[in-house]
């Protein structure tokens, strides 16, 4: 059998080892445009820091492990089209074309960064956050430039401001939402982060429109609200959209919100072809809700099944549920599930808790703080949404949560929670166990308040 993926970052590699596992002696074949093994998008900005010596360490295996597992690599690789019906692929490199035969085909295409509708976007210095290139072109002008504007408050956009404000770049973050991480946090869970960037010379434009990049043939200058705000470049961090037009040129179907429609198998609409990561659309947990999942474990996730299958297993995912965590500065931030605003447009009427803990014994030196906020579906009392915000101690009760979630835990039984205690690890009260109880006590309240 001959698998051929085209794409070769997070699902891509996930589903070329599983196929592999799956199957010894399958022939994997893949195609990659960019010119580097796999390697993990997720640490750029630590690189741009400094924190990660090079980009080089970002790369997931070296050579001989792709060699001791007989996957046959193309770099340099855009393969152009699909054609279903001959089972073939073609593909360009160097401006070369030629073809390829498959039986089975991955595809894990990935995402690529929006470009939104500002005059002016295409001048010199304006850049986006994706691929190594664009990490090395953003440390290089960072090492020789003053000012960035980034245009996006989210995770990315959060984390090029952290890293370029500790080169000692003077960062503005321009978002046209009135908050910061809108896909990760409620407003009020936004609070203790603001007047951190303050601190660090940052200045948040939230609330702003950026208009115009105004620059000869390089950036000088942006336009955000009628004020013209002085800059030396540009990064671009405001949505990424999932490449679709291999598969839309194949004629296979898209879901309802434009990325490639897969069942429970990553199997398209078409037969023997396969698709996963964050070109894909899948249900949430939660309420079976189309959604792209554009996060690193989803796209792990997505193609171990897509690898078992092609390779003759059986493997299945029927949905996913959203986990995303970030550093920034000296605080962690997770979420799980849906927001509250989230469980709102959605229809549904959400319980929501917030507490404020210690993350060891309240006299143990340095203890530090921690903020969780749980949403709970008011009908069935389950948890649906959970965000934790603190300086340390977040990330494992964000897996935590999450687990809680997929077992669709209740409010009493997450109050009731059996935790272990020791002064320097955690706090004999948890933060978690408080929001449950207290929202608890928020639902039996308007449990009774509900008319007949
Ligand atoms: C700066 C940054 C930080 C991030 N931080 C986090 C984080 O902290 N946590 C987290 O969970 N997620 C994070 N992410 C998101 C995570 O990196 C992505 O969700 C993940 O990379 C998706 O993997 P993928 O394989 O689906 O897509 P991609 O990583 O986009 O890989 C798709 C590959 O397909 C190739 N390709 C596309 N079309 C073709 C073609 N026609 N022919 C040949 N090759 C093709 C592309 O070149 C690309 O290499 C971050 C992303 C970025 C950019």
């Amino acid at each position: 059998m001959r698998i051929i993926i085209v794409g070769f970052n997070a699902a891509g590699l996930s589903a070329a080892i599983n196929a592999r596992k799956t199957n010894l002696d399958a022939e994997i074949v893949v195609y990659e445009k960019e010119k580097y093994l796999p390697y993990s998008r997720c640490g750029i900005p630590f690189v741009i820091s400094g924190e990660v010596k090079s980009f080089q360490e970002l790369m997931e295996y070296p050579e001989e492990f792709y060699e001791k597992n007989n996957i046959e690599i193309h770099l340099n690789c855009e393969v152009t089209s699909v054609d279903p019906a001959n089972k073939k692929i073609h593909v360009v490199k160097d401006g070369t074309a030629s073809t390829d035969r498959y039986d089975r085909l991955i595809l894990a295409l990935g995402g690529t960064p929006r470009v939104p509708p500002i005059k002016g976007i295409d001048k010199g210095n304006v850049f986006y956050v994706r691929t190594i290139t664009d990490g090395e072109h953003i440390l290089k002008a960072a090492k020789t430039f003053e000012k960035c504007a980034i245009i996006g408050g989210g995770m990315v956009g959060l984390e090029m401001a952290d890293a370029l404000s500790k080169l000692g770049v003077k960062v503005t973050i321009i978002d046209r939402k009135t908050q910061i991480l809108p896909n990760l946090l409620d407003e009020d869970m936004t609070r203790r982060i603001l007047p951190e960037f303050s601190k660090r010379g940052i200045r948040l434009i939230l609330n702003g429109r950026c208009t115009e990049i105004i620059g000869d043939k390089k950036v000088q200058a942006i336009k955000v609200n009628d004020e013209i705000l002085p800059t030396d470049f540009v990064i671009i961090s405001t949505a990424v959209d999932p490449n679709v037009l291999l598969a839309v040129k194949a004629g296979i179907e898209l879901g309802e919100l434009g990325a490639i429609k897969v069942n429970m198998r990553m199997e398209t609409s078409i037969k023997d072809i396969y698709a996963c990561g964050d070109c894909v659309e899948l249900p949430d947990l939660i309420t079976g809700r189309s959604s792209c999942f554009q996060v690193r474990t989803g796209a792990d996730s997505m193609g171990a099944v897509a690898g078992v299958n092609a390779a003759g297993g059986y493997s299945v995912l029927p949905a996913i549920l959203i986990v995303g965590m970030l550093q920034l500065f000296n605080m962690q931030i997770a979420h799980v599930g849906y927001t509250e605003r989230q469980a709102k447009q959605r229809g549904i009427i959400p319980i929501v808790s917030i507490v404020e803990g210690k993350t060891k014994a309240d006299y143990y030196p340095g203890a530090k703080w921690i903020q969780v906020k749980l949403i709970f579906e008011l009908e069935s009392t389950t948890l649906i949404g959970a965000q934790i915000v603190g300086e340390e101690g977040v990330a494992m009760r964000a897996i935590f949560l999450s687990a809680a979630m997929t077992n669709k835990m209740t409010a009493s039984e997450l109050a009731k929670l059996h935790i272990g205690y020791t002064p320097p690890l955690n706090n004999h009260i948890e933060p978690i166990c408080r929001a449950a109880e207290a929202a608890y006590d928020n639902i039996k309240i308007c449990l009774l308040q509900l008319p007949e």
